[in-house]
């Protein structure tokens, strides 16, 4: 498929009484229809930021967009009016969070919510769009979607009600679809059902998917490229099983490191030591220097640049290359 998304060079800052957060500092990625790209990062690494920067709804103030674009299907959005941000989203690009209960609003059936999206922005009559609520439960396998299209979300177990919200998504039909952690709130056999139903939205409806997430684990199935983000930086940059064959940043190490395996019993799990930066006070040199295990006295001096590693594949450490060419 062609490109459907395009955020190049990306800069995000966000503006408050104590100082400036420098919280995007120039993200590029793209998706391409039918294809899944996984976000990977953890939390204050840029990767909300990122999806509600494209979506248009970053909070401004205190966020601000202080450089690059972003294109959708060839398409300026950062200069785009407000009406057509609008109209893009929903029909165009859609969003889902971790939080069904946020999305939803409690005191409408299920159904309703999404027929009432249909009847306002397709002028579809209320029994036509009651009837596409149905199948569209249906497609997200909520069993005895006819009865279940009248209750409310608070009926919904945790997972019902993600897969409502999915439903609720795709009524008009996006040709993208921005995932935030849309499992970390579910025990994992839901979590799994969940990523398996995502991605055959995706193949079904040949859409673009973004998948954001803290957890490696969750998206090794699915995933088709993975962008790493640390800092409000892409770090790393690669396909999905290149990148789990041999990650070609210190970055992406230590998040394989604390994923659990299931071949290991007692292990010690690993975890990156050291918390994320201040944004506000963004280290010097490489901003991962201070937690890096590998690092030199240049990486607190230079900022790593993009190294490329063949077949589009990117890091942005000094020691990329040779990370790719031991063990
Ligand atoms: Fe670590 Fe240096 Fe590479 Fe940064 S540039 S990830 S500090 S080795
Ligand atoms: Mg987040």
């Amino acid at each position: 498929g062609g490109r459907l998304l395009d955020v190049e060079d990306l800069h995000v800052e966000f503006r408050t009484r104590d100082g400036v957060a420098k919280v995007l500092n120039g993200v590029s990625y793209h998706v391409k229809a039918g294809e899944t790209l996984a976000v990977l990062g953890e939390s204050g690494s840029g990767k909300s930021v990122t999806a509600q920067t494209v979506m248009g709804i970053l909070d401004t103030p205190p966020g601000f967009v202080t450089g690059g674009a972003i294109r959708y299907d060839g398409e300026d959005l950062l200069t785009a009016t407000e009406d057509r941000r609008r109209q893009l989203r929903g029909e165009s690009m859609s969003m889902i969070f971790q939080d069904a209960l946020s999305a939803l609003n409690p005191v409408y059936t299920v159904g309703f919510q999404i027929a009432e999206q249909l009847r306002t922005r397709r002028g579809m009559s209320r029994k036509d769009a009651t009837a596409r609520a149905v199948e569209l439960l249906d497609q997200v396998k909520i069993p005895n979607a006819k009865q279940r299209v009248k209750e409310y979300p608070h009926q919904f177990s945790g997972g019902m009600r993600q897969r409502a919200m999915i439903a609720m998504s795709l009524a008009l039909d996006p040709e993208l679809l921005i995932a935030d952690e849309p499992t970390t709130a579910l025990d994992v056999t839901v979590q799994a059902q969940i990523m398996d139903l995502l991605d055959e939205l995706r193949r079904d409806r040949g859409m673009g998917l973004i998948l954001i997430t803290h957890d490696l684990g969750v998206v090794a199935e699915v995933a088709d490229r993975i962008v790493v983000m640390y800092a409000g930086r892409i770090v790393e940059s690669a396909d999905a099983y290149g990148l789990y064959e041999q990650p070609g940043h210190p970055y992406t190490e230590g998040l394989m490191r604390s994923i659990p395996r299931l071949d290991l019993k007692g292990q010690d799990l690993e975890t990156i030591k050291g918390l994320p930066p201040n944004l506000m006070k963004i280290p010097s040199g490489c901003p991962f220097h201070p937690r890096c295990p590998r690092a030199e006295d240049r990486c607190r001096e230079q900022v790593p640049e993009q190294h490329q590693l063949g077949s589009g594949r990117t890091s942005a450490c000094h020691f990329a290359e040779e990370l790719m060419t031991s063990e």
